[in-house]
């Protein structure tokens, strides 16, 4: 589903990522983990080509990804991505940030978009807030509209980026809760996450960064057995 070869990406003249290598199979989780400025995110935003790479080769089911293509709203729309902070409109009802951009985008009715849109919320466990606007729900309420959100895609993979780190301590276990249901459901998945109890439950492989490179990649037994 998605195969990084020999990736390397600057910022200017700093070495943000070294040789990345990494496949993730149609079905797979993988948990990415390491210290702070590691080049977790900046790895899977180039996956997406939010950052552009300038070595090596990404394909997203059998697709190159590159800096400047043409068609890259296609693979945004096969690969969902769910950041840190929520990014919703804050003048939108929750309903129309998810039944405005992207699916009215795709050419569906308004009626279509909506009871797409009633399903992906109760599926997040949030279709009663529907009319509330984002700054009326907690965190990790807001952090599971922009969940659903990405879901209207229909996404083929879905890349999460520190999406409990912005949460207080309470909101987590229901994100998490989400995620883990996704998984078992068999999205493929790349979570960028301090939160190894998710790992340990969920994840196929751990891989683990370092000064932009790579060090280990394990099953998570194996990852959390080592001292
Ligand atoms: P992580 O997600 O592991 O915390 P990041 O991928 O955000 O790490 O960042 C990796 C490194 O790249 C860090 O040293 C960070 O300071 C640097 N970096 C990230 N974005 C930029 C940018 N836009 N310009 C310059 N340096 C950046
Ligand atoms: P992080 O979760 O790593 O802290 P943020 O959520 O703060 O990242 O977003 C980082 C950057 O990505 C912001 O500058 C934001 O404008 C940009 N961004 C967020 N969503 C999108 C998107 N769908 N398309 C393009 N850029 C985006």
């Amino acid at each position: 589903m998605v195969e990084i070869k020999h990736m390397c990406k600057w910022y200017g003249e700093f070495s943000a990522l070294h040789d990345i290598n990494l496949t993730v199979a149609e079905g797979e989780r993988v948990v990415v983990c390491g210290p702070s400025g590691s080049g977790k995110s900046t790895m899977i935003r180039c996956i997406n080509q939010l950052e552009a790479h300038q070595k090596g080769t990404i394909l997203v089911d059998g697709v190159e990804v590159k800096p400047g293509m043409k068609n890259i709203e296609l693979i945004r729309r096969e690969v969902g991505m769910v950041f840190q902070s929520f990014n919703l409109f804050p003048h939108m009802t929750i309903l129309d940030n998810l039944i405005l951009g992207p699916m009215r985008n795709r050419g569906a009715s308004k009626a279509e978009a909506t009871e797409l849109a009633m399903g992906y919320l109760e599926r997040v466990h949030i279709a009663g807030q529907a009319g509330k606007y984002p700054p009326q729900l907690s965190g990790g309420q807001q952090q599971r509209v922009a969940i659903a959100r990405a879901l209207c895609m229909k996404p083929k993979i879905m890349l999460f980026d520190e999406p409990t780190s912005a949460l207080d301590p309470e909101m987590i276990a229901g994100v998490l809760d989400v995620m883990i249901e996704l998984a078992e459901e068999g999205m493929t998945m790349i979570c960028v996450t301090h939160e190894m109890g998710f790992a340990r439950k969920v994840a196929d492989r751990v891989v683990f960064m370092d000064e932009g490179e790579i060090i280990e990649i394990a099953e998570p037994q194996e990852f959390f057995s080592n001292p």
